[in-house]
């Protein structure tokens, strides 16, 4: 399976994260996609390659200008308020609530930083911008790959994507890599493509990207929003909106789903695929649920992920494969590499 590896990756490497009010060290830190690498590296699943960048304008087909500048500039922004900056992550403290305005940006950066920011658990770093970018890069090179020939292909990289939007960050994520790979594939001659979204938490910057678009089918199995992140969206009436109707399915399952509960929510999942006749599926590949992740309330078994893949291969399409979530547990690469492996060998 042709890999795209982002070396800058380790760029975004967050100072610390909060949890019960204590700081704790960051779990979306760069040895996550180590531990894949040499995963898929030790089991001899493909070659790994350097993507080519892509231009901004690739960006802008997803994400608004306006968060995009903010992006790219926010350090050197955090920076000028106080040099002493440099030694501390950019965090918000106040959000555009119900009725309040989205449309005008501040002026002031703490202004602008809540405006994009859906949490306060995200910070804004020195190397934000650049990991988010060659992660991007990656995404979309993936996407390519399925265009000059290959059947499928995986973006190992980080920070994952699902939760951005396109205006927003928020769950470690700041570009969203499974929306940029499926708009790639669209721009270059793909009528429908399908998004199946299989992290432990809903994809709600995907789903928001495509809720109102009929030429691409979202479909997200997920810890139910009213336990588990991101709370707000993820529900089984979020079926779409005007020409979109019907191309949005959300499968929620609650705390304590075992296997069979969660493959059967697979199976639901591969028949709306099937039915909605994609010529791609994007694939946000988290593997947070995982039985053993310390996030995960749901009772996926290392084996369970080869079954994954397989099923996935059984649709018959070309896929992309995008590293979502998933704990650096020590089963963390071999869950990842688990689906690309069955679903190359039942391919
Ligand atoms: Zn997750």
């Amino acid at each position: 399976m042709l890999t795209f590896f982002n070396e800058h990756h380790t760029h975004y490497n967050a100072r610390f994260e909060l949890s019960n009010g204590e700081r704790v060290p960051c779990s979306e830190r760069p040895e996550r996609v180590d531990l894949v690498a040499a995963e898929f590296t030790r089991r001899g699943l493909g070659r790994i390659v350097t993507p080519h960048g892509v231009p901004l304008v690739s960006l802008e087909r997803v994400h608004t200008p306006r968060y995009l500048h903010f992006l790219r500039s926010s350090w050197s922004q955090w920076l000028a308020l106080d040099p002493g900056n440099a030694e501390r992550d950019a965090r918000p403290g106040a959000w555009p609530v119900r009725g309040m305005r989205h449309d005008v940006e501040p002026d002031s950066f703490g202004g602008k930083l809540g405006l994009y920011a859906m949490d306060n658990d995200t910070p804004l770093t020195a190397g934000t911008w650049i990991a988010a970018k060659t992660g991007a890069d990656c995404a979309v090179n993936a996407a390519h790959a399925l265009r000059l020939g290959e059947t499928s292909s995986f973006a190992l990289t980080r920070p994952p994507g699902h939760h951005a939007g396109a205006d927003y960050f928020g769950g470690f994520c700041f570009l969203n890599n499974a929306a940029l790979a499926a708009q790639h594939l669209l721009d270059d001659g793909l009528q429908r493509v399908a998004i199946l979204d299989i992290d432990y938490h809903h994809g709600n910057g995907t789903q928001s990207i495509f809720y109102g678009r009929k030429d691409v089918l979202f479909v997200s199995i997920h810890a139910d929003p009213r336990s588990d992140y991101p709370y707000y969206l993820g529900h089984a009436d979020e079926t779409g909106d005007g020409e979109g109707l019907g191309c949005n399915m959300n499968l929620p399952l609650a705390r304590g789903a075992s296997s069979a509960h969660w493959f059967a929510a697979l199976e639901t999942a591969c028949i709306k695929i099937s039915g909605f006749a994609p010529q791609a599926l994007v694939v946000s590949l988290g593997v947070d649920g995982f039985a053993g992740d310390p996030r995960s309330h749901f009772g996926l078994a290392s084996s369970d992920f080869l079954r994954i893949g397989e099923r996935l291969a059984w649709l018959g399409l070309p896929a992309v494969f995008v590293f979502e979530g998933g704990s650096s547990v020590p089963e963390l690469g071999i869950n990842v590499v688990n689906v690309l492996e069955g679903f190359e060998t039942a391919a």
